[in-house]
């Protein structure tokens, strides 16, 4: 789950990282009023799960209430890169000396978490990676032994930030790196890190991105879900209690089980496709999750074709049939239906649908097959 912004600096307070004092606002007046309490100046911060806001004219200085309300007014319903700014965060603005970057993420080939440091912040990290690679100071750190101080001191100055910044900065990323691992994030980033006129260093920007398998450890998750704006696809999928992971794709995809799920969307791939879904129904599913499963797909208008690809095992390929055939039943589905139907009974499963295949409900004796027809569907 990302944070916005303004969650992710209330999340960094519980760590200690000094932000700027401020609050969040969804209208004009609220704006004003957190303003007139943070004293003028302030910035007015558009509130999107995006980057590049500043550039997109989503963050605006204000010297007083006037101007918050003409730029409150502005920002409030601007379309941010295909978000629209439903809320704001105003504060206290920073006069910066420097702005660096610093994040924690995980290196997954490593097996290790991974941090950037950079004196060269501000500006997107991939283009500072493009442009001049030598300018990012990067460390593995062994999970079990963690980032201590003295490390910490070691990197900044092998990053290369100003004296002034060292000692504040060591501090600030030993936080930032417990909020990453005790705060059960996949990625905790400032960008900006800064450095001020009056030599403080505290975070400017925040992106959290939460880790969902942790969240057993932190119902206090709830108050952010409630923000979130959910794929409309994934939150009804969550509702039938599916495994389901939206994408760009034009072929909808359901399988049984995560593998074969996955070597589903490798093989769309393969054939010069592309997956509008992960969709695994799980080992068992019946009639009903199967129903379910269709309708999901079918809500999605971008599916021009939808492979059913089934090895039976401890699902029986005929409960799937009857899925099927339930869910064109209840519903009209819009895209035709590639099966490859494989495994546990898979003859009854067969005679099931066997009366009532057309050129829009197929059977593919192969996974291949299925979905190089699926496909073939998909882009004709
Ligand atoms: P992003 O563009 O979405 O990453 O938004 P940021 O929060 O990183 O802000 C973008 C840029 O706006 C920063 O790099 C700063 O240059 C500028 N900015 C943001 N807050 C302040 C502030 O308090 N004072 C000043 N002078 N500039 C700010
Ligand atoms: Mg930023």
């Amino acid at each position: 789950m990302d944070l916005f912004e303004y969650q992710g600096k209330q999340y960094f307070s519980q760590f200690g990282i000094p932000v700027s004092p401020g609050g969040a606002a969804d209208t004009v007046d609220e704006a004003v009023a957190v303003a007139d309490k943070a004293g003028y100046p302030v910035v007015v911060k558009a509130q999107v799960k995006v980057g590049g806001r500043g550039k997109a004219g989503g963050i605006k200085l204000a010297d007083n209430a006037d101007e918050v309300r003409l730029h409150a007014g502005n920002i409030l319903g601007m379309d941010i890169k295909g978000h629209i700014v439903h809320h704001l965060w105003i504060e206290r603005s920073s006069d910066i000396k420097k702005e660096y970057y610093a994040s924690f993420t995980l290196d997954r080939p490593n097996k290790t978490h991974l941090g950037m440091l950079s004196a060269e912040g501000g500006v997107e990290i991939e283009e500072v990676a493009a442009r001049n690679p030598d300018a990012i100071s990067m460390i593995s750190i062994d999970p079990v032994r963690g980032l201590d101080l003295e490390t910490a001191r070691r990197w900044v100055v092998e990053a290369n930030l100003d004296e002034v910044a060292r000692e504040q900065a060591a501090v600030l990323l030993v936080q930032l790196y417990e909020c990453y691992t005790k705060g059960d994030c996949d990625l905790a980033e400032i960008n900006p890190l800064i450095l001020t006129t009056e030599d403080k260093v505290h975070a400017l920007d925040a992106k959290v991105t939460l880790d969902e398998n942790a969240s057993f450890r932190h119902p206090e998750w709830e108050a952010f879900r409630a923000t979130e704006t959910e794929d409309p696809r994934e939150k009804m999928a969550k509702e039938k209690g599916l495994n389901y992971i939206g994408l760009d794709g034009t072929v909808g995809i359901i399988a049984n089980g995560a593998g074969l799920a996955m070597s589903t969307l490798d093989v769309v791939n393969q054939v010069g496709g592309t997956a509008a879904n992960f969709l695994d129904i799980g080992g068992g599913a019946n009639a009903d999750v199967m129903a379910a499963a269709m309708e999901v797909i079918n809500s999605d208008p971008k599916v021009k074709a939808i492979f059913v690809n089934i090895f039976g095992g401890i699902t029986r390929v005929d409960e799937v049939a009857k899925g099927v055939l339930e869910a064109l039943s209840r519903v009209n589905i819009s895209a035709p239906i590639v099966l490859r139907l494989d495994g546990t009974n898979a003859v009854e499963g067969r005679a099931i649908l066997a009366d009532h295949l057309n050129d829009r409900l197929i059977t593919e004796p192969t996974m291949l097959d299925a979905a190089r027809r699926a496909v073939g569907l998909a882009n004709a």
